[in-house]
């Protein structure tokens, strides 16, 4: 693989991993306790690059012992304390950001273009915001009558588990542990199996800076070491991102011991293109092809990926036409390489996955209009999971624009008039993100209130700033991610009802 990005050294290469990973447990490497490894495999060649602990519950006890210890002398941190712990991940990180950018492209496919200019500084800014943010959280106080007092104290849960997709790795990561750790828990986190090594890599980086056990990382398969982590007596939340099925045998677990849930889950996200976007072929109308372009982002496998696009039949076949032209210039290419603009799909089960469900478009009577292949970059990349951008025209009641596909694939169809729109857009089971694009606020302030969706995009896509709350209506998830709000998932509140009344109640 040759890069820039790929030769041993200052700028992070894939020689920088060890050969080995154990768990990361109450601040040290630990071997598995049944001593079992499984090879990590990188998207970019398909080859393996290094090996990593396969947890069971033996292990999950262990991270939850090293939690609640440290627990003890976390939970009476200050909050300026732990928000200048915060903010010293965060410039540890930015220090390193290169470093860590190839580790993520090496480990989920995606391309450096991406990592070095969005997952790791967002990952940076979101520990950032979490440390401003703690601080200027506030309590409440109630009067009750004239010497009654009700005090209201944000609290910690304690220790909190936390399991995640391999999408984004490290971001998905530091959208979990941000928040839990402001908010005073200590965590265990199970990686996926996919894509454990970058956020290992991650911890070699900033584990010192953090006290023993409050972060706690326990490696493994989803039924091995997912299931008895979101089961464990002794944890007090369990935070999932990850697939809709998951979603509900983790409610399950948790219904168990009682405890709350959030969950980040699934997507089949509208974008739509009503007919004023081409009116003028202008700026505007650029920016609207380029939103249209977003379904290959990240290779496609993003939760609120705009996999059916939705336009008016006006200007259908104008639209469509410069929108195709506009996918046949995304670069593909060595994820290595700081110009490709689309890499490899984060394992060969998602390859597979992806290419049955264009066989499913076909065989379902869509049209391909283009890509619906693997890609073989050759040489030493020819075992990657590369696969071609893909757009398929077909109708919302086709199985490719009601399942998700989590790859470079978007569903094109059709619609008459706004009502029309907003009814397709919303027959779905999903409602996590959607897309308005149009220069009539009437129209975009409209739609974005009528799709029931916990985030609308509006003449913009895949922007994910930590500020903003993020997560899904209908069987996209519960509870939000990012904004301050988020806090309130990971605290409980302490009422103190005081009487200063001298005399007798
Ligand atoms: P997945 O549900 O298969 O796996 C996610 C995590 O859950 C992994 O760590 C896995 O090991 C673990 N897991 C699997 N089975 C488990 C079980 N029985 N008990 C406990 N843990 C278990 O999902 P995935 O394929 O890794 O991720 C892709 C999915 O994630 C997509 O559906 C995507 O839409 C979703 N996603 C959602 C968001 C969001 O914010 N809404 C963000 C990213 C990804």
């Amino acid at each position: 693989v040759s890069s820039v990005y790929a030769a041993p050294g200052q700028r992070g290469s894939i020689a920088d991993y060890r050969p080995r990973y154990g768990h990361y447990i109450g601040g040290e490497w630990v071997e598995p306790v049944k001593g079992q490894y499984f090879e990590n495999i990188s998207p970019v060649n398909g080859k393996p690059f290094t090996e990593v602990a396969r947890g069971t519950s033996e292990d999950i006890d262990r991270a939850v012992d090293a939690a609640w210890k440290a627990f003890e002398s976390w939970k009476k941190t200050s909050t300026t304390e732990r928000a200048n712990l915060l903010n010293k991940i965060a410039d540890r990180i930015e220090q390193n950001l290169e470093k860590i950018a190839v580790a993520e492209t090496w480990d989920n496919g995606k391309p450096v273009r991406e990592t070095l200019a969005a997952d790791i500084p967002l990952t940076v800014d979101h520990f950032r915001y979490f440390a401003g943010v703690l601080r200027a959280q506030e309590g409440g106080i109630s009067q009750i009558d004239e010497n009654t007092v009700a005090y209201h104290f944000h609290e910690p849960l304690g220790v909190v588990a936390q399991i995640i997709p391999w999408n984004f790795p490290i971001l998905m990561a530091a959208w979990k542990l941000a928040p839990a750790l402001a908010a005073g828990n200590c965590v265990v986190i199970k990686p996926a199996e996919q894509t454990p090594a970058s956020l290992l890599f991650l911890f070699e980086i900033i584990g010192d800076l953090i006290p023993a056990g409050v972060v706690n990382i326990v490696n493994g398969f989803g039924i091995e070491a997912g299931a008895p982590l979101a089961q464990h007596k002794r944890i007090r939340k369990v935070a999932f991102t990850g697939e809709t099925t998951t979603g509900r045998l983790i409610m399950q677990y948790a219904s168990q011991n009682l405890i709350p849930v959030t969950l980040e889950l699934g997507g089949k996200s509208p974008n739509l293109f009503f007919e004023d976007v081409a009116t003028r072929d202008d700026g505007f109308y650029d920016k609207a092809l380029e939103g249209f372009t977003l379904f290959a982002l990240n290779q496609g496998e993003v939760c609120t990926c705009p996999s059916r696009a939705l336009i008016q039949r006006s200007i259908y076949d104008q639209f469509l036409g410069d929108g195709l032209q506009r996918v046949s210039k995304i670069i593909q290419g060595n994820p290595l390489d700081p110009n490709t603009m689309i890499g490899a799909q984060a394992s060969n089960d998602q390859l597979e996955k992806i290419l049955s469900y264009i066989q499913i478009g076909q065989e379902g009577g869509a049209k391909l209009l283009t890509g619906g292949e693997r890609v073989d970059l050759g040489g030493d990349l020819s075992g990657g999971f590369y696969v071609a951008p893909t757009v398929f025209e077909g109708t919302n009641d086709m199985r490719i624009f009601q399942e998700e596909i989590f790859g470079p694939v978007v569903s094109v169809t059709s619609f008459d008039d706004f009502d029309d729109a907003i009814s397709i857009a919303n027959d779905t089971l999903y409602g996590l993100g959607a897309g308005v694009w149009s220069r009539n606020i009437d129209t975009a302030y409209r739609a974005g209130r009528a799709i029931e969706a916990g985030r609308v995009w509006t003449n913009t896509y895949h922007q994910y700033p930590a500020h903003a709350a993020f997560g899904g209506y209908k069987q996209s998830g519960i509870g939000r991610e990012n904004h301050a709000q988020m806090l309130d998932h990971y605290q409980q509140t302490k009422n103190l009802l005081v009487s200063y009344a001298e005399g007798a109640m």
